[in-house]
């Protein structure tokens, strides 16, 4: 059965038309992208899926089960995870704890932190960390940590739900292309492995054209294009509304120079 089915989903706040119809669907192991310009309405469609809004009109279908409109705690226990920044408060405990924490909470065990913390799902937390290539930080402060490898464990932290479907909205964001790719090739590899859906926004093209399986181009609320990297990138109406943009190009040109200046 599919993974995800979105069927027409639409949302307006006031006047604006954020999601217009929007439909896709998404298969076990496959990243899909959904890209275009900022205010094309990609969060608006994200947090339709995940729950954090309801679409005025139209299904979002989980395993063929309709979970449109349901609050974000009852379609992250049927499966749909996302990732979250780790809070300030976790950055002094050290790697695996915040994995540990996770687990802690996942199992609504959160009385026994105080007791016995240090030892409860180690094991599984640690397993979890080999998975996104951390085991060796595990006794690291998360503060210590590079940027990329936080990025890391918050995913790590979203795989302990065991997500059937991953919500990913611009989780690169504020890192350097190096980590960037790094960070997308993880996922990609650990989607494919685990076989999980994941739905993911991101900036940079280059990220998007190397890691997903298939694009859909968001305008104004509207898809205008879906398919392949390959179809996507020769859509001439892919190319004129966005890629072709020659705001666009020297937008991301710029930001291009600028993140490898920084890096050099
Ligand atoms: P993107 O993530 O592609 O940049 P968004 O989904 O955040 O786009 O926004 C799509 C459109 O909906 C924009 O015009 C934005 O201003 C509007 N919008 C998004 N969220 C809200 C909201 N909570 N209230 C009013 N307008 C919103
Ligand atoms: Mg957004």
């Amino acid at each position: 059965m599919t993974l995800l089915e979105v069927k027409g989903i639409t949302k307006r706040f006031g006047g604006v038309l954020a999601a217009d119809s929007v439909t896709f669907s998404l298969e076990s192991g496959e990243m899909l992208a959904i890209i275009g310009p900022n205010g094309a309405g990609k969060s608006t469609t994200f947090n339709m899926v995940g729950g954090q809004l309801r679409p005025d009109s139209g299904q979002v279908l989980l395993g063929g089960e309709d979970i449109a409109g349901e609050p974000p705690r009852v379609i992250w226990r049927k499966g749909v995870g996302r990732t979250f920044q780790i809070a300030q408060t976790f950055m002094s405990m050290n790697v695996v704890e915040n994995v540990q924490m996770a687990l802690i909470s996942l199992r609504g065990q959160t009385r026994s932190l105080f007791s016995r913390a240090s030892a409860l799902h180690r094991d599984e937390a640690l397993a979890l960390l080999d998975s996104v290539g951390m085991a060796d930080l595990a006794g690291r402060p998360v503060s210590e940590l590079a940027y990329g490898d936080v990025k890391r464990v918050e995913l790590a932290i979203a795989l302990a739900s065991k997500p059937r479907l991953l919500l990913m909205d611009e989780p690169t964001a504020g890192m350097a292309p190096k980590e960037r790719a790094a960070l997308m090739q993880l996922t990609a590899d650990v989607a494919r492995r685990e076989q999980i859906g994941v739905l993911f926004t991101e900036h940079d093209m280059d990220a998007v054209f190397a890691h997903a399986n298939r694009i859909l181009v968001l305008v104004r609320g509207r898809i205008i294009a879906a398919g392949t990297p390959e179809a996507v990138r020769a859509n001439p109406d892919v190319k004129r509304v966005y890629l072709g943009e020659s705001g666009v190009k020297a937008a991301l040109a710029a930001r291009r120079q600028k993140h490898e200046a920084g890096l050099a």
